[in-house]
């Protein structure tokens, strides 16, 4: 029996990893959950899982939500403390680490000091800090599990051969809504448009990122710390249908993918059950009905987004962490349709050229960058009108 415990459990990828726990209650157990702000989804959660712990952001909902539960024997916290409680819960095997942005870096590092293994889908941990979280790692012995399609499908692909014979790491990327656009269509696009994803189901914050292509951004980031890989050894082809989630290239020539359909249950099933294989997981893959699968370079002038992450690991130290924070100000108010969607890349841009780059020795000072960048980025759209 491993015992979970779920940062961003009412999120899209939370309620996907308890599902999985539903579907196998006698490998799962959940031990304890942090939500965001729904308490009545955390309510539910609570009855039907049964942890000893969980907390919720602001101290109000906590309140309330120890009122709805008051006959259950589970601990209500409430904002950092509890979700730091809730990473590091005493009898968690095994953390899913999958809230949103760099909001999920702090209680994810104290799930590590804590010495649990990782399930890792929040990809702005790596991004904002990956030299720092991946060196904590290897110090405590903990092991991270990718969630994240992309690298699940390279973590599987390299266990095919040995990791001085990886020649390259290719990461698929559907392409988004607007992969058949031209500059003049992508001008006039809309926050609706934005948010139809053509093949996954999955929160705002990341859909959005998809129509950008920010989201292959920070997964070619995400991959170079996971993997210790150069960036010039990661490429990023567009793959419409989804059904390769990625691939290994070896020194021989060989290339060795991941196929399946695009459901995060598999990922999210193969973290926690590591190195088995559990039955049923996702819906079958009927290749012939499926036909054909095509696949093409990704457009950097018109997704300038996917540079400007290559940029930013180049360039290394505090870049990355302020090429993400930018973003998550850039998404935030195109979200509330204060800004255009050309915008998004603009901001971003115009944050990094503004940054001297420093070194991190700590998670501190990689909140610094993080909170210097959220302040840049304000300025940046708020004198744009
Ligand atoms: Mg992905």
């Amino acid at each position: 029996m491993k015992r979970i415990s779920i940062l961003g459990s009412t999120g899209s990828i939370g309620t996907s990893t308890l599902a999985v726990a539903e579907q196998f209650p006698d490998r799962f157990k959940v031990v304890a959950i942090a939500g965001g702000n729904n308490s009545e989804l955390l309510e539910a959660q609570i009855r039907k899982f049964r942890p000893s712990l969980a907390a919720i952001v602001s101290e109000r909902s906590a309140a309330d939500l120890r009122e709805r539960c008051k006959d259950l024997p589970v601990r209500i916290l409430s904002g950092v403390e509890g979700m730091i409680a809730v990473a590091a819960a005493d009898e968690a095997d095994i953390t899913v680490s999958a809230i949103v942005g760099t909001a999920g870096l702090v209680p994810t590092m104290a799930a590590v000091q804590a010495g649990k293994d990782i399930a890792l889908a929040n990809k702005e941990v790596l991004v904002t800090a990956g030299e720092l979280v991946m060196e904590e790692c290897r110090t405590r012995n903990v092991r991270l599990f990718p969630v994240d399609s992309e690298h699940s499908a390279i973590f599987q692909s390299l266990q095919a051969g040995e990791r001085k014979d990886v020649k390259r790491l290719v990461l698929t990327a559907s392409g988004g809504p607007f992969r058949n656009h031209s500059a003049a269509d992508l001008a006039k696009v809309t926050l609706q448009q934005a948010l139809k994803h053509p093949n996954w189901n999955m929160g705002k914050k990341i859909t959005i990122d998809s129509a950008t292509l920010m989201n292959k951004g920070l997964e070619v980031i995400e991959a170079h710390w996971l993997f210790g890989v150069r960036p010039e050894q990661i490429s990023v082809l567009v793959h419409a249908q989804s059904i390769i989630h990625s691939l290994v290239e070896f020194q021989d020539g060989s290339v060795i993918a991941q196929l399946g359909m695009p459901d995060m249950k598999g990922p999210i099933a193969y973290a926690l059950s590591w190195p088995h294989r559990l039955p049923d997981v996702s819906p079958g893959l009927d290749l012939a009905s499926i036909a054909t699968l095509t696949f093409k370079e990704p457009d950097l002038e018109l997704f300038p987004c996917l540079g400007y992450a290559y940029d930013a690991i180049r360039t290394g130290g505090s870049m990355p962490a302020v090429l993400s924070a930018a973003n998550e100000v850039a998404v935030k108010y195109f979200l509330e349709e204060k800004i255009g969607y050309h915008d998004i890349a603009r901001t971003i841009k115009a944050t990094m050229d503004a940054h001297r780059p420093v070194q991190f020795k700590t998670v501190e000072d990689a909140l610094k960058a993080d909170l210097w960048a959220r302040g840049e980025a304000e300025k940046i759209i708020a004198s744009k009108d």
